[in-house]
């Protein structure tokens, strides 16, 4: 089912999930186990992130490097497979236009229709950690937009070889990002405005934001959405902070604030323990607020805490 589907057939708040595929050679059984007690909450959708290859060097026997392109976290379309089997949930696999030819993510595109998936959240992708700019595969896509619109063909029936024709169509709802703190290389975030503006004109259907740790922070980047005529729903993603080390890893990573009185309230504490607790109850009051506010769903990156967010849907349900 579509994600614009479940909001819009939702009574209240929904709740879903993100996940990131296990580094190659793990098991998906920690998935699994990081899932299972999870589903209690019965999310309406998991989406499940994408990783582009990078390069790194590797030792040769003779002392020498060689460079070669690896894929860390691969398995996202066969994980989706996977939840979808298994906790009958409907997957939203992440699709990027960095290190993908057109020609792979239409491949990508008719593997997830064959499985079943409807909705797909269509991404740029972050710059591998050895390049400081995003680089554009040179038969890929530079922006979310391009991509947006080759779903939007796709699902018209209109496939890269023209000569195709009378071919099944896909249905993909189709999701992209937003930045309630600005994307951080957007010149300002009437600038950001306007490019995501272009996204849900080329045909995207929803918004998930960046994480965000200040509730006014996305109620302020809403109300500006809705000013530059975007008015599909807008998920606001969420992450509990829960070391101390996070204050400065979460800014430099993914360029958002991190509240004053949180900050303090961290740092106060002597144990991992008690960080954990101060950014749990942090968590829960944020969920709280939005609850309130009737958001369309609270989506959690899960990134490694399932306990965590285990807590925080138990305390606000
Ligand atoms: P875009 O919408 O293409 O925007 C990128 C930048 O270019 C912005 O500054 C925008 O203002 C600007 N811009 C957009 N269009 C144009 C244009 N036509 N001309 C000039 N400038 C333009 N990364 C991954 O690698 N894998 C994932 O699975 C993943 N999942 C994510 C999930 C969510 C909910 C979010 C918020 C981010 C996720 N990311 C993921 C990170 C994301 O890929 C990066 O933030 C990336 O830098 C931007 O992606 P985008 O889709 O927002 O890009």
């Amino acid at each position: 089912m579509k994600i614009t589907e479940h909001i819009a057939q939702a009574k209240e708040t929904l709740i879903s999930f993100e996940i990131l595929p296990p580094v190659k050679g793990k098991s998906i059984d920690n998935i699994f186990s990081n899932l299972d007690p999870l589903m209690e909450f019965k999310p309406s959708f998991i989406n499940v992130t994408y990783h582009r290859a990078e390069q790194i060097f590797k030792k040769r026997e003779d002392g020498t490097f060689n460079r070669v392109e690896i894929r860390k976290r691969p398995g996202t379309v066969g994980i989706c497979a996977a939840l979808m089997n298994r906790y009958r949930v409907d997957a939203v696999p992440h699709l990027i236009c960095g290190g993908f030819a057109k020609e792979e993510t239409e491949n990508a595109l008719i593997d997830l229709h064959y499985l079943g998936v409807d909705n797909v959240l269509a991404l740029r992708g972050d710059s591998p950690a050895n390049e400081k700019f995003f680089s554009a595969h040179p038969q890929g896509h530079r922006y979310a937009v391009e991509l947006v619109d080759q779903v939007v063909k796709l699902n018209k029936g209109k496939y890269l070889e023209e000569d195709i024709v009378d071919a099944g169509k896909t249905d993909f709802c189709i999701g992209v990002a937003g930045y309630p703190e600005k994307h951080f290389e957007a010149a300002n975030m009437e600038l950001d405005l306007h490019f995501l503006q272009q996204k849900i004109e080329a045909g995207a259907n929803y918004i998930t934001t960046q994480m965000f740790f200040d509730n006014k922070k996305y109620t302020s980047y809403v109300e500006k959405c809705r000013e530059a005529n975007i008015h599909v729903p807008v998920i606001p993603g969420l992450k509990p902070i829960t070391s101390k080390r996070q204050l400065s890893i979460l800014p430099s990573i993914f360029h958002v604030d991190i509240p004053h009185e949180l900050a303090i309230e961290m740092l106060k504490c002597k144990t991992d323990e008690a960080c954990e607790q101060v950014g749990t109850e942090w968590l829960i009051a944020q969920c709280r607020e939005l609850l309130a506010q009737k958001v369309p769903v609270l989506h959690f990156y899960t990134l490694g805490k399932p306990n965590v967010i285990y807590n925080v849907v138990k305390a606000i349900l």
